[in-house]
């Protein structure tokens, strides 16, 4: 059986599917890895270690597409890498099924059996696997550190012989994985932090950091869908969370925004007269920009100044701090690989809930039902 690591081709990517330590539990039992010559620099893992680690080096991309039996990847190859493929591998990585399933076409088309780490189950048995939680603590430990890189003003209240400097006000939109991290970063720097989230049930998360929860009162609605993600909102809901959101951001340096609804394009929460209202200065950075973004001014990946407050909307935090985010992500994909690699050989048992779950398509054919109408559609629209 061989593994295949390939070098991320999509543009910014930094990241790598596996590293050199841990591929020592593959090669006991017996299964051969072949990594493409460079894939892990920019997280840290030259050529020379994964060698030294016991994989064979190599330049040909292709080589390894054609032969690979199981390839964990960040991002989805390519439609000229699937093409490759053969009838049988497996690919497990970002897939963005839901957001962008005909891009799986070719893959699915040659019965490559797929899996997606965005579909991961959350339950307890799979927290190990949960590369999207680990991506989000990531990204919001960054949006904070980018927003104080790029805030004219100090974070920490100073108390100094030629005066006192209050602290910055931290506004986090969106109390999840990685509002909660952008939270705590935010607290260790110094700054006031205020929090709001649909889900009642982050407002103790948010309380055990030292932040102020903002409550807002929906009129009893159902703010939570399965999984312990929040559900899609009436435009009426919503409007409260903007008036809560326009009132907030003008006493705010910094705003954080992370909300998102699973499958769902991000929900529209900060109008323009929000960013109107804020100083000059301050900074707003989108985290939900790659899901459309929260804020109605966000250009996905474009840092903007509006009016004197710079708008970010980054695409890809976690490539930017690549060796952290790498680490944890191939822990995450190496915890995933244990469900599928027995006694050296690759085997999918669709009736492991996880496996089910997280699987997109096997011999041809779409396994998840979101993922198999979307394709239809597309599809038919095609
Ligand atoms: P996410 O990235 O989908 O959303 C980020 C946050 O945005 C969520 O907290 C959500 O409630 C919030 N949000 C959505 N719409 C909003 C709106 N209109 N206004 C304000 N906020 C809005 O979610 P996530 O961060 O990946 O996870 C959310 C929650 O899921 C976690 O806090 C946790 O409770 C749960 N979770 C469970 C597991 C597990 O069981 N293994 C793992 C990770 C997270």
């Amino acid at each position: 059986m061989l593994l295949g690591i390939l070098k991320e081709s999509s543009l910014g990517e930094t990241r790598v599917a596996l590293l050199p330590e841990n591929l020592k539990s593959l090669l006991a039992q017996g299964i051969a890895v072949a990594v493409e010559s460079g894939a892990g620099i920019s997280a840290g893992a030259s050529d020379a270690a994964y060698a030294e680690a016991g994989a064979t080096i190599t330049a040909d991309r292709s080589s390894i597409l054609t032969s690979a039996d199981l390839i964990p990847v960040v991002n989805t190859p390519g439609a000229a890498d699937q093409a490759l493929l053969k009838s049988g591998a497996i690919v497990i990585g970002f897939l963005r099924p839901l957001d962008a399933p005909a891009t799986l076409a070719t893959a699915i088309a040659l019965h490559v059996t797929l899996f997606s780490m965005e579909l991961v189950p959350r339950i307890s048995r799979a927290q190990s696997m949960d590369a999207l939680s680990s991506m989000a603590t990531v990204a919001g430990y960054k949006a904070v550190i980018d927003a104080a890189g790029s805030l004219p003003r100090l974070f920490p209240m100073l108390m100094t012989a030629a005066g006192t400097i209050p602290p910055a006000r931290v506004f986090v939109i969106g109390a999840g994985v990685a509002g909660l991290q952008a939270i705590a970063t935010a607290r260790r720097l110094g700054a006031v932090v205020e929090a709001y989230d649909v889900r009642a049930a982050a407002g103790e998360q948010v309380r055990s950091l030292g932040a102020k929860f903002l409550d807002v009162d929906l009129g009893g609605i159902a703010t939570e869908g399965g999984g312990g993600y929040a559900a899609e909102l009436t435009e009426e809901a919503l409007d409260r969370g903007r008036d809560l959101i326009s009132q907030t951001a003008a006493h705010s340096d910094v705003i954080i925004t992370t909300a998102q609804v699973p499958g769902r394009p991000a929900p529209r929460l900060i109008r323009r007269a929000a960013i109107e209202a804020m100083r000059p200065g301050s900074v707003l950075v989108d985290l939900a920009a790659p899901a459309g973004g929260n804020c109605e001014l966000t250009r996905p990946g474009v840092t903007q100044s509006l009016g004197g407050v710079i708008l970010m909307a980054p695409m890809n935090l976690p490539a930017e701090v690549p060796v952290h985010a790498s680490q944890l992500y191939a822990r995450n994909i190496l915890n995933f690989l244990s469900l599928i690699v027995k006694k050296g050989e690759f085997s999918v048992d669709l009736g492991d809930e996880v496996l089910a779950g997280a699987c997109v398509a096997h011999k041809g054919s779409p396994v998840n039902p979101r993922v198999a109408k979307l394709l239809e559609t597309s599809q038919s629209i095609g």
